[in-house]
């Protein structure tokens, strides 16, 4: 089954001389149900830019974005999005951060206590539910980063740079957390869409890689075909890791 899809994109901005810079020029691709994508590129390459295009949040030039095979025309509410800043609320408690998306939905007082515990339990974070970002560490802090992505139980998770903001041993804490969660389907999500530059992350979660690349295409694509979990010292994921 099909999540999104998506059709010749094509994007331009204007840079700061009024000049036109574009910054996809053409992208088709799938996201599969049961499947974590990777999408890799050098920074400035697009990823971001696709991602908010992808979610509905930025309108592409040309091309055409189908969610669950629907015209996308403006935010997909199935879609949860993580970022590598966090991108919290500091005068919000832990709680009030996650429960942010159910009140903006409508969703009655009691009904988002019980999510939003649901989802800070399911992520590790409980005990912190009274605390304020500026007191939790960077790996706590973006633990609610992926609360409140997960409390509105999305179909399709999306991760821009989800762990590049963490050092190595968060990193990897979170990503065995998430990746562990996603094989007991223990999230209500069909698939991952990652937006990363690190090949090794790439290949040790995802399914399928994507490289996007000058000139704002899909320049390559590699089935990752590696039973989890994958030892980033073995030779198939070295060899991988090389060919990207
Ligand atoms: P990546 O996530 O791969 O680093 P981005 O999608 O963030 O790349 O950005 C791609 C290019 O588009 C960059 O050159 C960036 O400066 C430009 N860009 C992104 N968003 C905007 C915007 N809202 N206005 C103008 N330029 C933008
Ligand atoms: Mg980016």
């Amino acid at each position: 089954m099909r999540i999104l899809e998506a059709k010749n994109l094509r994007k331009a901005f204007r840079g700061p001389r009024g000049q036109s810079h574009q910054v996809l020029d053409g992208v088709s691709l799938a996201l599969e149900e049961g499947e974590i994508v990777a999408l890799l590129g050098r920074s400035g390459s697009g990823k971001s830019t696709l991602l908010r295009i992808l979610a509905g949040l930025v309108p592409p030039d040309e091309g055409e974005v189908r969610y669950r095979g629907l015209p996308v025309r403006g935010p997909v509410p199935g879609v949860g999005m993580v970022f590598q800043s966090f991108a919290l609320f500091p005068w919000l408690t832990v709680f009030e951060n996650v429960e942010l998306g159910l009140e903006a939905r409508g969703v009655p007082k009691e009904e988002r206590r019980r999510r939003v515990q649901e989802a800070i339990a399911l992520i590790g974070l409980e005990g912190f539910e009274s605390a304020y970002p500026k007191e939790l560490s960077g790996g706590m802090r973006q633990r609610v980063g992926f609360a409140r992505a997960l409390v509105v139980e999305p179909d399709a998770l999306f991760l821009d740079e989800a762990f590049s903001a963490l050092d190595v041993l968060t990193a990897e804490t979170l990503r065995n957390d998430l990746l562990d969660l996603w094989l007991e389907g223990a999230m209500p999500t069909r698939a991952i869409l990652m937006v990363t530059h690190n090949i090794q992350e790439a290949v040790y979660l995802a399914d399928r890689l994507l490289v996007l690349g000058s000139p704002g295409r899909i320049l390559a694509e590699r089935r990752v075909d590696l039973p989890h979990p994958r030892d980033p010292e073995g030779e198939a994921f070295r060899v991988l890791v090389e060919e990207v």
